[in-house]
């Protein structure tokens, strides 16, 4: 798969995230001819466009979409883009996949309004809702990320999870909320981290104190195995390929390897006890907040006063 950016930077200001400070705010486009020069000119017939928000500027996306078109451009192509867009903007999901995105990747984050804008995302749950209906309209595989949080108890991961096989996503991914450097929750709370040993701030590591104890928090966060399970099998669906029978016509020659990557990764992946393991000796077992003890991720005070 060839990659290339055909944009830098982002004008949201999600506050676990560091591209809209990285870039000052600020997003350089390339112009839609450019773009099409660019995918005309890679070999690659599978290509991943590596913008942090693809899904910005209609008319450059409708002009993309335009050219690839004119210049008989069959190649496949998959981004990174806002849910919110995406059931916004159907018509134009339907024409993008017309002309070979095969898939979005986009942070569906939460299946809780308050904790969307304690994100600061500036989404809303019905447009996640919608985002997953549009995209499997015209076989778009989207792939979604949400987020666990440290204050989370056994009843609030049962329901994100409930939630995300409810939403039909095609390939869900379930990260653990992290104060990365260089974003607003890592300003606001790197005194109260538990570790700054950066190998565990790889989104599946909790490093503030959890709700419930470690060991319990990873059973509940490996039990998104079922989530994952339940996604899959149904994205390789004869009515879903048939959709897109020359996607899939590149996809399926993958399959024995994706399958072989599954059974070896899986039983690392979804133990709780892996998890345990790497942060031995980095983060105490009993680090656990006290009953009543906001999160020190919440920064839902700063957040209202914005
Ligand atoms: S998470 Fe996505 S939408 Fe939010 S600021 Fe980062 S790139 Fe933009």
């Amino acid at each position: 798969m060839g990659s290339i950016f055909t944009s830098r930077g982002c004008s949201f200001d999600c506050n676990f995230c560091a591209i809209w400070e990285f870039y000052d705010h600020k997003t350089r486009f390339l112009s839609a001819k450019a773009i099409a020069d660019r995918m005309e000119s890679m070999e690659q017939d599978m290509i991943f466009l590596l913008d942090d928000n693809f899904l910005s500027r209609t008319d450059r996306l409708w002009a993309l979409a335009d050219e690839l078109e004119s210049r008989g451009i069959k190649k496949h192509w998959m981004s990174q883009g806002r849910s919110d867009f995406a059931a916004k903007n159907p018509e134009l999901m339907h024409r993008l996949a017309s002309v070979g995105m095969a898939g979005l990747l986009s942070g569906y984050e939460s299946n809780a309004q308050d904790a969307l804008e304690h994100l600061r995302k500036r989404g809303n749950v019905e447009a996640n809702v919608e985002a997953s209906r549009i995209l499997k309209e015209p076989g778009i595989i989207s792939t979604g990320i949400f987020m666990v949080r440290p204050e989370f108890e056994v009843a609030d991961f049962h329901e994100l999870y409930e939630y995300i096989k409810g939403l039909g996503i095609e390939i869900p991914m379930v990260t653990v909320q992290t104060p990365l450097p260089g974003t607003e929750l890592w300003k606001a709370r790197k005194d109260h981290l538990l570790t700054q040993d950066f190998r565990l701030f790889d989104l599946v590591h909790p490093v503030v104190p959890t709700r419930l104890p470690r060991d319990q928090f990873y059973a509940e966060f490996v039990k998104w195995k079922a989530v994952i399970d339940h996604s899959v099998r149904r994205w390789f669906t004869p009515r879903q390929m048939m959709k897109r029978p020359d996607l899939y016509r590149k996809l399926l020659p993958n399959l024995p390897k994706m399958i072989r990557r599954r059974i070896q990764y899986h039983p690392v992946h979804f133990n709780p006890e892996s998890y345990l393991r790497d942060e031995a000796g980095i983060i105490p077992r009993d680090a656990q907040l006290a009953p009543g003890q906001p999160s020190v991720l919440d920064l839902t005070q700063e957040v209202a006063a914005k």
